[in-house]
């Protein structure tokens, strides 16, 4: 295992197993398992891991344990040994994430920029890790003359996360494209799924209870110029109200076209989490919020974006109560004004 620093008890010889950690502050229930943990895994595990480096909002308390596994073998490994009361929360790139300020108890896994294997299963099917970057998979499929989830191109995060999430945008959704996932459970067992395994929704999936995301296949479709702009063409319904400039063009210029398109409406570059609340039925969040008056408002140092109400921007000093407090006082306000009660689209987790 590759150890980062001062593991408070976790590096204890064999035969030290199971003692307290020396210091009270310390993270305490891992020292159970630091024999097995520093002789056959792989991956780093670091103590008061501060979320805040790993969200991109760029708030958050520490994980009490982090762990980056080297591999999905090295993982396995690794849940096989967690005693079963330790609590486990997975997160990748953390666009999605509100992290309270107190952090999160047990073990936290992060997966980004880890596994990270893409492997094509045949010319129209693509095999990824949890780990891969979905911008980087809508540029890998595109480049192979492939349409379907150039989408994805501006959604900044891991497969885990748009799995757990389905992510989307301009009418496109990601499970759309899967056939089949591979998850990793509590005791470390691995499952391979098919979609009717989970039940799909706008922004959520529910799924077999303690599994994690560890991979998925999808299947693309090829991409034909002469029929991109035809009726009944290989573009999937879901896809049909993409910007008409996107339609008509190969993937790669599809893509190019929707990050214009995000550059043009979205704060990009400035620390958020992306769309702040989910869109009401038949409604945006984004112009309820506007006409509530909240454009440029803010609490301590998180504000709301003056290009896109349903994005809250951390200016540089906002804690994680800032962004939960300002999102009340938004959902109330909207609540108060339009008597439609907004639904976070942020998973907010952690202690306060
Ligand atoms: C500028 C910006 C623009 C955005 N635009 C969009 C958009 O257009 N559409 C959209 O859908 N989202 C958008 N988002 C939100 C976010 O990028 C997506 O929700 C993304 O899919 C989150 O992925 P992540 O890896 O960061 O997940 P995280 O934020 O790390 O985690 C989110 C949730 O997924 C769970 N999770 C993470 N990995 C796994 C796994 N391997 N297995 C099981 N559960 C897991 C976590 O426990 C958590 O509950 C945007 C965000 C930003 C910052």
């Amino acid at each position: 295992m590759n150890n980062e620093k001062n593991y408070g008890g976790l590096e204890a010889s064999a035969g030290e197993e199971g003692t307290s950690p020396a210091k009270a502050s310390s993270p305490a229930p891992l020292s159970t398992i630091h024999y097995p943990l520093s002789t056959i895994l792989r991956g780093t595990l670091k103590p008061q891991e501060p979320l805040s480096k790993h969200t991109t909002w760029r708030v958050g308390g520490p994980a009490e344990w982090f762990y980056e596994p080297a591999d999905v073998i090295d993982l396995a490994h690794f849940m096989q040994q967690l005693p079963p009361d330790i609590p486990v929360f997975w997160m990748g790139l953390g666009s999605n994430l509100l992290v309270r300020d107190g952090g999160i108890t047990g073990v936290v896994i992060h997966t980004k920029g880890l596994l990270n294997t893409i492997e094509w299963l045949d010319n129209q099917t693509v095999y990824a890790q949890a780990g891969v970057s979905v911008p980087k998979l809508a540029r890998v499929v595109a480049q192979n003359n492939l349409t379907g989830i150039e989408f994805l191109a501006g959604i900044p995060g891991t497969l885990g996360g748009a799995l757990a999430l389905n992510a989307g945008a301009y009418g496109g959704n990601i499970w759309t494209y899967v056939t089949s996932v591979e998850t990793l459970d509590r005791h470390g067992q691995r499952h391979e799924r098919t979609k009717a395994d989970y039940e799909i929704g706008y922004r959520q999936v529910k799924g077999p209870p303690n599994e994690w995301f560890i991979a998925a296949t999808l299947r693309l479709m090829p991409y034909f110029p002469a029929e991109a702009s035809s009726p009944g063409a290989t573009t999937p319904p879901a896809e049909a109200s993409s910007p008409a400039a996107a339609e008509a063009s190969s993937p790669s210029i599809k893509i190019k076209a929707l990050l214009q398109k995000r550059n043009e409406t979205q704060p990009i570059g400035l620390p958020s989490c992306g769309s702040v609340f989910r869109n009401p039925p038949g409604d945006y969040a984004g112009r309820l919020i506007e006409q509530a008056g909240w454009k440029g408002k803010g609490i301590g140092g998180a504000y709301v974006s003056e290009k896109h109400a349903n994005f809250i921007i951390n200016q540089g000093n906002a804690t994680a109560k800032d962004i939960e407090t300002l999102m009340e006082q938004i959902r109330e306000s909207v609540l108060k004004q339009y008597g439609i009660s907004l639904v976070a689209e942020v998973h907010i987790v952690g202690k306060s």
